[in-house]
């Protein structure tokens, strides 16, 4: 039998069975990924929703996503050294949010204790100031004015940018992530295969991991198209600002079924559109961790 991930927009979290017994409108979410099969139920909560009321659904997905991509890459034998407190990725660059998010993120920061939000404050605007004080290539800028509602912008392109900036993320103490319940989707499906001292700009080989679905570009999408708007991408350390100088965008809300039904067929074009380039782009990575494996067994068994 199938087995559902069940979640909500616009309202409560739902616990298993108890809102399917409220009468509540169900939208279904299937996606095949890497050949195992992925069930949401996403229940319609309160009518009409925000952008921000969305975040915690493309988590969920995003979830789902990465826990079957990560161990099906691990299970198929490579080396995949993410973990907590494993941080070069951090320590490098910076990572864009959508709208959504960036709206969503301030949310969130606004639900902590007084002395987080102006610690979390107090880091954007420094990292905000170091960040404007650059300015994007000429290339980045070309794209971005190219960029219309049908072809959105592709958020690789930020991420990019801000890695020529050579910045850490504010976020980062010690090692940890300071906002992890409130971690960007791009830092939730960054994954690596190889060695981690290639993160770290030394030796050694690492390989970022596919997601089927990037859930940053979907939320982009979902966004301009909802807005009318190009996709957008905020910085995260400007995110805050962002929110603070577009505060009509918060607020405006769209109905909820049409909002997620349109987020769910963005994710199923999505991973249909990917599914041939993820699966050939994986073999490869696995056949190449498999055949460093046999040479570094190799090498061994001559020296020994
Ligand atoms: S938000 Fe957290 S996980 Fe993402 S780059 Fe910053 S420290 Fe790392």
């Amino acid at each position: 039998m199938a087995e559902y991930i069940i979640t909500t927009v616009g309202g409560d979290s739902i616990g298993e069975g108890g809102a399917y017994n409220s009468g509540k409108k169900f939208i279904g979410l299937e996606l095949d990924i890497l050949g195992e099969t992925l069930n949401f139920r996403i229940g319609i909560g309160k009518d009409r929703a925000r952008l921000a009321d969305i975040v915690p659904l493309a988590r969920t997905v995003c979830a789902g996503i990465t826990d079957i991509v990560v161990e099906r890459t691990r299970n198929d034998g490579a080396r995949i050294p993410c973990s907590k407190g494993c941080s070069p990725c951090c320590s490098r660059y910076l990572v864009p949010l959508s709208v959504p998010e960036a709206l969503r993120f301030k949310e969130d920061i606004s639900m902590l204790s007084a002395h987080r939000q102006e610690s979390i404050w107090r880091s954007c605007l420094l990292s905000a100031r170091l960040i404007l004080s650059q300015k994007p290539p000429k290339p980045f800028m070309r794209k971005a004015e190219e960029v219309s509602p049908a072809s959105p912008v592709d958020l690789n392109l930020v991420s990019n940018w801000y890695m020529s900036l050579k910045l850490r993320c504010p976020f980062l103490y010690n090692h940890l992530c300071s906002i992890y319940d409130q971690r960007p989707l791009a830092c939730r499906e960054h994954f690596v295969t190889g060695s981690v001292r290639a993160c770290r700009g030394q030796r050694g080989f690492a390989e970022v991991v596919e997601m089927p679905v990037q859930m940053p570009n979907v939320l982009g999408q979902l966004a301009s198209e909802l807005e009318g708007t190009p996709a957008e991408a905020v910085i995260l350390p400007l995110a805050l600002v962002w929110c603070e100088e577009n505060p009509e965008r918060a607020e405006r809300t769209w109905p909820t079924s049409t909002m997620v039904e349109r987020f769910v067929e963005i994710v199923k074009t999505m991973a249909c559109r990917n599914l041939p380039t993820v699966a050939a782009r994986r073999k490869a990575i696995i056949g190449l961790s498999k055949k460093r494996r046999a040479a570094s067994q190799l090498c061994q068994s001559l020296s020994g």
